[in-house]
């Protein structure tokens, strides 16, 4: 085969405890995920189904990493996010078999273009400008899955200072009930990454800020926002 120029690398992510790297097909994400972070944008938890959107995959940014802080955006968001990444592909995946289907788990942020993202729900636009930019899927080094994560305490700082502090038990769709609707509408492949939703706590990030995140039980993700 041959290409009218070089095609571009797979983009990857770091596995905690190994040389090999988990390479990235597609990042999904789930809008609206927990309870208070729900209240906090103005909506009602009970009322709406999962919402999804997406991102590049070559988003994804390594732990470490100087972030540039985003073009067209005086408000750029972070939102601390379990991921998981799919191994095993499959559509319509049942709840009970969703554990299967899943090669690891890390910690995310992502990254938004909050003013973007108001001026498109006002109109009723797609979320692509707000959420799906360069740079905008920082995530740590994936921990192959073990037993089912549930329960385990996720939280962000900025410069020392925690922001979001909650626990993924707080998800209104658990991770095998996110696996299985996204699974209705995407056959999922391997290499899939999923963003689960954010708490509530979201805010601003500066040039110069320092970001620390984790979810309990998995690799730590750190980053700073430089200027562009
Ligand atoms: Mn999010």
């Amino acid at each position: 085969m041959t290409y009218v120029f070089s095609p571009p690398a797979i983009a990857s992510v770091a596995v905690a405890g190994s040389d090999a790297r988990f390479p990235v097909r597609r990042i999904f994400c789930v809008g609206r995920n927990y309870v208070d972070h729900v209240r906090e944008m103005g909506n009602d938890p009970k009322s709406e189904p999962p919402i999804f959107f997406t991102k590049p995959a070559d988003a994804v940014v390594e732990s470490g990493a100087a972030i540039a802080y985003a073009a067209n955006t005086s408000n750029l968001h972070f939102e601390v996010e379990l991921v998981l990444a799919i191994g095993k592909g499959g559509a319509d995946i049942a709840e009970a078999d969703a554990a299967s289907h899943i090669w690891g788990y890390a910690v995310g942020v992502d990254l938004t273009r909050r003013d973007r993202q108001a001026e498109a729900k006002k109109v009723g636009a797609p979320w692509d400008v707000a959420k799906a930019f360069d740079q905008s899927a920082p995530i740590g080094a994936i921990a192959p899955a073990g037993a089912a994560l549930t329960k385990a305490r996720i939280h962000l700082d900025v410069n020392g200072v925690t922001k979001q502090d909650s626990d993924i038990a707080e998800m209104i769709w658990s991770v095998p009930e996110v696996v299985a609707h996204l699974s209705r509408s995407w056959a999922l492949q391997p290499g899939d990454l999923v963003f689960t939703g954010t708490p509530s706590g979201v805010g601003p990030l500066a040039i110069g800020d320092q970001v620390q995140c984790a979810v309990e039980g998995l690799p730590p993700l750190s980053f700073s926002i430089v200027a562009r």
